[in-house]
């Protein structure tokens, strides 16, 4: 009985050690909420065309969709052409 509690003891700690092993291979990079990002993609800042790595783009999120500025000025034009949009 007690051979049982260690084997499935051993099991769930093997579980953790792996998946935190797995984690550390699929998501090197973990933002504020535990979602994964890979930093190093070039994200389009769409008000100035320019491919701006998402490492260090500033991002809005508008309409449940994140947009990519390369400049806090790219993104006040986006936000102006958005409130101006007739919706
Ligand atoms: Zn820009």
């Amino acid at each position: 009985m007690y051979r049982l509690l260690l084997v499935t003891a051993l099991l769930i700690v093997l579980y953790f050690l792996l998946r935190q092993i797995l984690r550390g291979i699929r998501q090197p990079h973990i933002d504020d909420r535990g979602a994964s990002i890979d930093h190093d993609q070039m994200v389009l800042d769409h008000v100035c065309q320019t491919f701006v790595p998402r490492r260090t783009a500033l991002t809005k999120e508008i309409g449940g969709q994140l947009h990519y500025f390369c400049s806090s000025a790219c993104m006040t034009a986006f936000e102006k052409r958005q409130s101006t949009r007739p919706t």
